[in-house]
């Protein structure tokens, strides 16, 4: 094997005073003289700061060619703060007269996300942003905005972070919006409405704002941890087996005085299933192509680790076959099926769900594929570059005891070890579900990594259009 390290770095940032984002004050909204909020995160939540800037609606923010879809109608948002709303523009539902559908319906697709809004907002060149919380579409109320944004907040260092952030990045709560909308003589509902049309243009508010923000901020660093079997023919052309090592670390003591945040299915679990990946192609036949196995750290601050290995990448992306990621996998027994995190249209499953057919197993697509679980997991650094990239999940259809089984396990887990300290290993784990769940793991990869394909995306799949971009590197 080559052994490889990638250095990794985390930018730092905390509020100086107390853990409230003090001193985000939207001020100046003409004819309502309702002058500086805040301080407080009740209804709004801040990360940056902007000098006095206009508001612009943009709808739900979305620029999606393969739709026929563009919410910026070319106008010029430049040094503007964008209004936009949460979750894609068919979230619910078609119009009375028939319109929408255009985003494959309740399923959250990426341009749902808040992270896309920030993301197309700074390709744009925009002053700031400023999503607005409803709890349906979010999929989550307004405690979780606030506690993920009033706490320390990390991301990687990047070469050009404007490319990555707009200055002003910001949430407000629905019924902020709703007074904005009413200062500017317009009405919120009936703006979200035209938001759900193709036709629909930006809308230019009267009130603008400025907002400053006091945050001390300093660089810690992590590792990502790289090796490689290489290939035989094509060395530069890489399988990759991702999964996160790092977990919460020590916390406030449980009812039991346990500090420790062990981690133990999230994600000992993955990473030793993917050490062994790199045992079985290490000792077995060399393969074609390069097989890399990739233990990246930070994913529970937001997937930092794999976001810094694709920004920055040992192997070209263009030539990453594909992305196998595991991220807590199942130790309560083999599974009739299995499943992935979220769902998406990629020949890279119908591979899986063939391998899983030899086995005798069933795919289970995602109970809940609006909450969006494709883009939480950091197989997802590398499909929103257009990589071929999953992240597997073990069945709940168990062998002993079928579904009702799985389900209160899975129950179990959420409700009392889920990123508490009781993620601990104990003597009743059973392995023999991780040995099939390997086994088909190994096979997939060990298909893409002794053949010449190129897994893609489906036409209407929001990162095909980046992966065909490099297209004329493969062959
Ligand atoms: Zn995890």
């Amino acid at each position: 094997m080559d052994p490889g390290r990638a250095a990794f770095e985390s930018g730092h940032r905390r509020p100086a005073e107390g853990l409230d984002l003090a001193g985000g004050r939207p001020t100046d909204q003409p004819g309502a003289g309702r002058g500086n909020r805040g301080p407080g995160a009740d209804e709004w939540c801040q990360r940056g700061q902007a000098g006095r800037r206009p508001l612009l609606f943009v709808g739900y923010g979305v620029s999606a060619p393969e739709r026929g879809w563009d919410d910026f109608k070319g106008v010029d948002v430049k040094g503007k703060i964008l209004v936009v709303l949460v979750n894609d523009p068919d979230f619910e539902g078609t119009l009375p007269d028939g319109a929408g559908g255009d985003f494959g319906g309740k399923a959250m697709t990426y341009y749902g996300r808040w992270t896309y809004k920030y993301e197309e907002a700074a390709r744009r060149g925009a002053a700031g942003v400023m999503v607005v919380h409803e709890t349906g579409p979010a999929s989550y109320g307004w405690a979780t905005v606030k506690n993920s944004n009033t706490n320390t907040m990390f991301d990687i260092v990047r070469a050009e972070p404007a490319k990555s952030h707009v200055p002003f990045e910001s949430w407000i709560q629905l019924g902020l919006a709703e007074h904005l909308f009413r200062d500017s003589g317009l009405n919120f509902a009936e703006a979200k409405a035209a938001a759900r049309r193709k036709d629909f243009k930006p809308i230019a508010l009267k009130s603008s704002l400025s907002a400053s923000l006091t945050a001390k901020s300093e660089q810690i660093r992590t590792y990502n941890i790289a090796a490689r079997v290489r290939g035989r023919t094509h060395p530069d052309e890489n399988i990759v087996y991702s999964a996160h090592y790092d977990h919460l670390g020590i916390g406030e003591p449980d009812a039991n005085g346990d500090r420790i945040f062990n981690g133990a299915v999230d994600n000992s679990t993955g990473v030793s299933l993917m050490i062994e990946m790199a045992r079985a192609f290490a000792k077995g036949p060399k393969p074609q192509r390069s097989v890399l196995f990739l233990a990246v750290g930070a994913e529970e601050k937001g997937l930092l680790g794999s976001e810094y290995y694709a920004s920055n990448p040992l192997y070209p992306l263009s030539k990453t076959v594909a992305v196998l990621n595991t991220d807590s996998m199942g130790i309560a027994g083999a599974a009739r099926d299995f499943s992935m995190a979220g769902l998406t249209k990629l020949e890279l499953v119908d591979l899986l769900v063939a391998e899983g057919a030899g086995q005798g197993r069933t795919f289970t697509p995602d109970a809940y594929p609006q909450s969006g679980g494709f883009y939480r997991s950091d197989h997802f650094s590398f499909a929103k570059r257009g990589v071929p990239a999953i992240s597997f999940k073990s069945g709940r259809n168990l062998l002993e005891g079928g579904i009702a089984a799985g389900e209160k396990w899975g129950a179990e887990y959420q409700a009392n070890r889920y990123h508490q300290p009781d993620d601990e290993w104990n003597p009743d784990w059973r392995y023999d579900g991780m040995i099939a769940d390997g086994t088909l793991l190994y096979r997939v990869g060990s298909t893409l990594a002794n053949s010449r394909q190129w897994p893609n995306w489906s036409a209407d799949a929001e990162f095909r259009a980046a992966r065909d971009a490099t297209a004329s590197e493969r062959r």
